[in-house]
């Protein structure tokens, strides 16, 4: 499998006066198969998204899932374009009108995919966050959605609580899980960035 980052997201204040931003999430790619998409940006964004597959020599509809980090509308826009995949969007896990029971993220469960990719529950962001955690060459990577909004935020915390969390403490909680599992972040607002060592020595 073979991890791209197709769109690395971004997010500025446009307005200083009204605090206005201009924002879309990153999106990547997990080639595989089995195929997997990490967050769809918005609703405007469906015929570059296709285009950016193509390059990949893929489809919509070779997509096996599609994994939003949580529901807001910047993470979620283009999901209608997978017709095929497993949705997880969040904590809710469903193909067409069928709602899985199971695994559930409330209660701390991991939705393994395989041996090298699973989904684990990271609320704080949102009460229903989740992060995608892919081993490659005995590297960790994870991709957080706004769990982590951009590298700068590791020694700014105003950065992540400024673009919105609904639990700080849980959200501080299972930064500190990421940071010490992972060797590389895929964050939600800015580019991939390397892990620095010392937070793999937290006790
Ligand atoms: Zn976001």
């Amino acid at each position: 499998m073979e991890l791209k980052v197709l769109f690395p997201g971004f997010s500025e204040i446009i307005q200083p006066d009204n605090n206005n931003t201009r924002a879309n999430c990153t999106c990547t790619l997990i080639k595989g198969p089995p195929n997997i998409i990490v967050d769809t940006m918005t609703a405007w964004d469906g015929p570059k998204l296709v285009e950016a597959l193509q390059k990949n020599g893929l489809s919509p509809d070779d997509i096996d899932y599609l994994i939003c980090t949580h529901g807001h509308s910047d993470h979620i826009g283009c999901n209608y374009l997978f017709q095929k995949a497993t949705h997880i969007v969040g904590f809710s896990i469903s193909h067409k009108e069928t709602y899985f029971s199971s695994p559930d993220f409330s209660k701390g469960q991991e939705y393994v995919i395989n041996d090298g990719v699973k989904v684990i529950p990271t609320p704080g962001h949102t009460l229903q966050d989740v992060t995608v955690i892919f081993n490659q060459d005995e590297k960790v990577y994870a991709i957080t959605g706004d769990l982590f909004e951009n590298e700068q935020d590791l020694d700014d915390e105003s950065i992540w609580i400024g673009a919105g969390s609904d639990n700080e403490g849980l959200q501080r909680k299972h930064r500190r899980k990421i940071l010490k599992l992972a060797d590389f972040i895929i964050p939600g607002h800015g580019a991939m960035f390397a892990v620095p060592h010392m937070y793999h020595l937290w006790g």
